[in-house]
């Protein structure tokens, strides 16, 4: 079964609670934290998270895109959140990053953006919870799907199934109801969805047609 997390960035501001209640059977609520540097956007950060803790909830995922990522994980997790992402890119110290969210108890998820080779995490695939593949380049919700990337999706499931690894397999950024299924066959575990359940005009209906997915 897939495990589906809406992307809080594609939700309407104003109408935040109501935004929550439409996705309240979704697995994870995924945040996008972006600072301007690593990716072209600003968005939000741990002042909605504090917040949000206030409310009844979903189990958060916080997609770090921050310059320096090491320095925020230990306040996500923290705030709660069960699955921290931080990219390949630009992380002089990914080993260390893995280690200390383990450490803290939370779940590890290596992400790599469109030009990243999955060869990359040859040292890490043993070590991580998750592999975050995205099919954008970071920075905006609504872009279109990169269909090349995805078939990363293919190369990290069989490194998994030949090195018998655990980790699970993530996808980010343009996933929809038409490309779901394809993806989850390619061995797509956990995908994140934003505009295409936010924008819905039924996104319960979204949510459990991707929670009946099956490879
Ligand atoms: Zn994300």
């Amino acid at each position: 079964m897939a495990i589906i997390a809406p992307s809080l960035l594609a939700a309407d501001f104003r109408f935040l609670s109501e935004e929550l209640e439409k996705i309240k059977k979704a697995d994870y609520l995924h945040f996008d934290v972006i600072d301007g540097l690593f990716a072209p956007n600003i968005t939000f950060g741990i002042p909605v998270i504090e917040s949000l803790n206030k409310g009844e909830h979903l189990p958060y995922d916080v997609h770090l895109m921050i310059e320096n990522p090491q320095n925020f994980i230990d306040r996500f997790i923290d705030l709660g959140a069960e699955i921290i992402h931080v990219h390949y890119e630009g992380n002089n110290h990914i080993n260390s990053s893995i280690n200390r969210i383990k450490e803290k108890g939370a779940k590890a998820s290596v992400v790599i953006n469109p030009g990243t080779p999955v060869s990359f995490l040859e040292e890490v695939l043993s070590i991580v919870d998750m592999v975050l593949v995205m099919t954008v380049n970071p920075g905006y919700t609504g872009q279109k799907f990169i269909g090349q990337s995805a078939e990363k999706i293919s190369k990290l499931h069989f490194l998994r199934e030949e090195n018998g690894y655990n980790f699970k397999i993530a996808v980010d950024g343009g996933v929809n109801k038409n490309n779901a299924d394809t993806l989850v066959k390619m061995g797509a575990d956990f995908l994140i969805m934003g505009a295409a359940v936010f924008r819905s005009e039924d996104p319960e209906s979204v949510i459990s047609y991707i929670k009946g997915l099956k490879r």
